[in-house]
Parts: C-alpha cells; structure tokens; sequence
C-alpha cells in the first residue's frame, strides 16, 4: 500500500502575514489522521518563515524549482543545497508553468532533476500534455518523452526518493478537472513505463495527480488504483479547502 502524499504550489502568492495564518491552520489541524504525507512548496523568500513555523510539526516544505547548477555566477538562481540549508524536503521540476514561461524543455527539466537528487532532495516531477496535444491524441507520446529524458539523465536508480506528478496543462488553473478515469489512465501508463526499468520501484513509486483538485472532487481522484495524491495549486492558500483535501487522502 503506497502512501499519500498531498503537496501544495504556492505559486507567486503570499506574504508573511498572510503565510503566518495559513502556516497557522495547517500545522493546527493537519496530521491529525496520519494517514497520509502534507507539504507545501512555498516561494524562495519564505523558505525561512515555513521552516520557523514547520520544524517539528508533520508538515513539509520545499521550493518551486531549482537551478541545475550546484554553484557559481547564475544571478538570480538558487541551487538544491540552499533548499536543504533551509529544511526543504521537496522541489518542483518541470511544472508546466516552468516548461511553458520560462524556457524549460525536456534536458533542462532533466538536467534540474539529477541536480535534486545529488543535493538530498526529494523532486517531484511534473508530467503533463496540452490540451491540442490531448485531442491529437498524443498524451502518452508527450509523457514518455518527458519522463524518458529524465531517466536517461538520472537513472531509474534516481526515482529512488523522487514523486511523479501528473499535471495536464489544460487543468491546471482551469478549473477543468480530468475525470478520475482520465488521469487514472495516465497514471497508470507512467507506473508501466517506470516498471520497464524497475518493477518494484515503480510499484512504491508514488504518482500524484494535479489540475483543479478541490474539496469537492479530492476523494474520487484519490481512490483510484494509480493515484497516490495530489499537487495542489489555488486550493492550496485557502486553508480549510488544502485541509480537506489533505483528510481526502486519508
Ligand atoms: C499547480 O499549480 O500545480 C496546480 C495543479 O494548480 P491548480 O490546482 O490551481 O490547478
């Protein structure tokens, strides 16, 4: 039995007094079940305030992305060990956002995954077709060769510590969902692939399902066979609703 994992994405959103009621609610009420994992991805900046006020609850947190570069003279970037100097336990690679706004393709998503993995991270991967790839009916053209770039720069020994996230473009933000049939599919299409390398990592492997979860549809995405979670992005900062959805997990 795989346990869940429900992750937020911040995104660009917050600010410290508005992250310190958030923070507040989550650690007060979260992890109360147990049954499954909770961790937010917050903004670089207040990596310092959710370290402060996670440590020691059974909240984690990471970052958004990372550089792919371990040190040197790439203003503005920030490497996989100043996330673990402030307690991150998770990074984002290749969400869409990334892939589409700022120039991300397939080597670059790579390239930031191995650099996850050596800095002790664990990254969370995000896969995902586009609305006219879907309905050209390329969806698992698309992912395998996402997922393909990666393992052939990280190994499948790397996907030891790491999560898959399954995040069609055309849902994220849209307030579109995939059906829990449709990502089903998918999910279970990424297991078999990831299984062409390592039967039994994949069968641990937990895959994550994100684009419009909410209150209301977390509990049906979540009982099918292959979804493990979800990442969660506009019900993230509202705390009842990430809340629920983190008890929807189990
Ligand atoms: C995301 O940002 O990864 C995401 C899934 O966003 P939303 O939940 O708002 O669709």
């Amino acid at each position: 039995m795989r346990r869940k994992l429900v992750a937020g994405n911040w995104k660009m959103h917050g600010g410290l007094a508005r992250n310190r009621d958030l923070l507040q609610s989550l650690v007060q009420e979260a992890g109360k079940g147990g049954g499954s994992d909770c961790a937010v991805c917050v903004p670089f900046p207040y990596l310092a305030q959710a370290q402060e006020q996670l440590k020691d609850t059974a909240i984690a947190w990471g970052g958004q992305t990372l550089s792919e570069h371990a040190q040197g003279a790439y203003t503005g970037e920030v490497s996989a060990a100043m996330l673990v100097d402030f307690g991150c336990r998770y990074v984002i690679v290749g969400h869409s956002e990334r892939r589409s706004l700022y120039g991300e393709n397939n080597e670059t998503v790579a390239a930031k995954f191995v650099a996850a993995v050596q800095g002790g991270l664990q990254p969370i991967l995000c896969l995902g077709e586009t609305l006219d790839q879907r309905e050209d009916n390329v969806t698992e053209q698309v992912i395998a060769a996402q997922l393909d770039a990666v393992l052939q720069a990280a190994d499948i020994s790397g996907f030891a510590n790491a999560v898959i996230a399954y995040e069609p473009v055309w849902a994220i933000g849209t307030g579109r969902t995939a059906t829990p049939q449709q990502a089903q599919e998918v999910h279970a299409f990424i297991r078999q692939r990831m299984a062409g390398s390592d039967a039994a990592l994949a069968q641990r492997l937990q895959i994550l399902y994100g684009g419009s979860v909410k209150p209301q549809n977390a509990a049906e995405l979540f009982g099918m066979a292959d979804i493990d979670g979800g990442l969660i992005g506009g019900a993230s900062l509202v705390a009842q609703d990430f809340l629920a959805i983190c008890r929807a997990a189990g």
